[in-house]
């Protein structure tokens, strides 16, 4: 999977950074469906231009305390953005011009290898871009007007950012080219160019390999001693093999009859090395979302005594927006107090009450102190790596789909009532269905629901997130045509709709 390179946006309140960087996601914000809501105020999030794919990190909405005078602020953004990004968006107001504190920050900045980006955001006519000359005073050559409001300037602004960017990795590599071969074979079946069950080989998926599992978690959740625990075990350490991203070492160990990697052990480890515990806190979190990228399973762990928090629904969201497979593991366990036969049943409903958009994950409950149930977290993060690369055969599933339809058709809207044709398996990890019907735009959220519970309840695919696209149906047979240019055939939208 991708390690995907992350862009951090800084500068000082009231700026324009969650302005731009709401206008960059803008269109993928747009398509993200009612239950992921939590990821609404969104911190991070997945962006792509001109082909390349990266995350991009809003470091004014992560809260640090309330007390902390602006200057202090800015600066553990800054200091953060030089320790995790690859490049650095510094913006700045063109209409307030140049601020002691922007000077500071970038005396901050100046320390950084990645690359800084200035921009003079609100410049909202010509006369305010020719304004913002006044910023090269900061000593970067790289420096662009943008009016965020507008999105005047924004594009030219992604082009710099992605030439900036570090070289494509092999995975990332490897991703596009099955996306793109995802995309065919589902275009192939629309198109009447392949039957549904054709080319269920799954050929690009075929590289099975380790369980890549990335631990994830607030601070002094437990991970380190759950780390600890898992390699402490009697388990042999098969290598620490580098990742890909700077510091980050991943840990291969055997297990059961195959092994697993526990990705970025040594971002684990690290500790201590930030001032406030607000501020390690962002720094663990964009820690986090890089070894979730290179991760097949995460597993989250929550305080059994706090709760499920806010944090934690955010890293879980953006486990499920990235189609990981997610184990939820409440850590600290020995300190619930009173426990009796209820009390983990009851923690679940809890849990799932609170977030009923994880109500795919598997919960378990563990000391990293004691032991008690730590092997169980790695059975639980293999088994939903098998869940994960399930393939449903053609047929099977086209039964099953008949089936959902007969029961409950699709509601009507706009007085139209969509049809449900036929589905295909198009990928594993995550398992993503393509369903092709008429109307296939109006398919309402509540029945793609429907659909994905049936889907569960057959299969079970648990602790993996599932992927419906919804896709028209061309009316007329294309069987026996030649092929059409990609994207050309009438009818097919080639929207998509992600439902998990
Ligand atoms: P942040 O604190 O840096 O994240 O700043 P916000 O994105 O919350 O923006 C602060 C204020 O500036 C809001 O009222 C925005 O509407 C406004 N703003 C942001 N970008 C622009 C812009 O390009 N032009 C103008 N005129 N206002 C902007
Ligand atoms: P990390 O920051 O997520 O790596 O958390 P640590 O593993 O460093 O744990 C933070 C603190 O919680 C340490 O003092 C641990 O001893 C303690 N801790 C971790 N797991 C447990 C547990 O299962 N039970 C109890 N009682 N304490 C734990």
């Amino acid at each position: 999977m991708a390690d995907l390179p992350v862009v951090a946006i800084v500068g000082r309140p009231n700026v324009g950074k969650s302005t731009l960087f709401n206008r960059i996601l803008g269109e993928r914000t747009a398509i993200v469906e009612d239950r992921a809501r939590t990821t609404r105020d969104r911190l991070y999030g997945d962006a792509e231009w001109n082909d390349r794919r990266f995350v991009i990190v809003d470091t004014g909405g992560l809260e640090v305390d309330p007390g902390d005078p602006i200057e202090a602020l800015v600066q553990v953004q800054a200091r953060m953005a030089i320790a995790e990004a690859d490049v650095i968006v510094f913006v700045v107001d063109a209409v307030a011009g140049l601020t002691p504190s922007d000077t500071d920050a970038a005396d901050v900045l100046r320390r950084s290898n990645a690359p800084v980006i200035v921009v003079a955001n609100k410049a909202d006519s010509d006369r305010r871009e020719l304004d913002a000359a006044e910023f090269f005073a900061l000593g970067w050559a790289s420096m662009l007007a943008t009016s965020a409001l507008h999105g005047r300037g924004v594009a030219d602004l992604l082009d710099v950012i992605v030439d900036a960017l570090p070289p494509e990795s092999a995975d990332e590599v490897a991703r596009k080219a099955r996306d793109v071969a995802d995309e065919r074979r589902a275009r192939d079946v629309a198109d009447g160019f392949a039957e549904p069950g054709e080319g269920d080989d799954f050929e690009a998926e075929e590289l099975p390999g380790p369980v890549r599992i990335a631990l994830l978690g607030r601070p002094n959740v437990g991970k380190s001693s759950l780390l600890n625990r898992l390699l402490g075990e009697e388990r042999m350490i098969v290598s620490e093999v580098p990742g890909t991203t700077r510091d980050a070492i991943d840990t291969r160990l055997a297990y059961g009859h195959g092994e697993v990697v526990l990705i970025d052990t040594a971002g684990i480890r690290k500790r201590g090395k930030v001032a406030s515990a607000a501020a390690a806190e962002k720094y663990s979190a964009i820690r986090s979302l890089r070894a979730l990228g290179r991760a097949d399973v995460a597993i989250l762990l929550i305080d059994a005594v706090e709760g499920l928090t806010a944090q934690d629904a955010h890293i879980a969201g953006y486990v499920v927006e990235e189609g990981k497979g997610l184990v939820l593991a409440v850590n600290k366990w020995d300190l619930v107090e009173d426990k009796t036969d209820r009390t983990f049943a009851r923690y679940i409903e809890w849990v799932r009450r609170e977030a009923p958009f994880l109500d795919f994950a598997p919960v378990v409950s563990i000391s990293a102190l004691t032991g008690q149930r730590a092997d169980r977290v790695l059975e639980l993060a293999v088994d939903v790596w098998g869940e994960r690369r399930r393939r449903i055969p053609t047929g099977e599933l086209n039964r099953l789909v008949a089936d959902a339809v007969a029961r409950q058709q699709p509601p009507t809207v706009r007085n139209r009532r969509p049809k449900i044709l036929y589905a295909t398996q198009a990928a594993v990890a995550p398992p993503t269905f393509v369903f092709f019907a008429k109307d296939a735009d109006d398919v309402h959220f509540s029945y793609q629901r429907y659909l994905e519970n049936r889907l569960r309840d057959a299969y079970g695919f648990i602790g993996t997130p599932l992927r419906l696209r919804f896709r028209e149906r061309r009316r007329d047979e294309a069987k026996n045509r030649p092929p059409r240019r990609p994207g050309t055939a009438p009818g097919s939208t080639g929207r998509t709709r992600p439902a998990s």
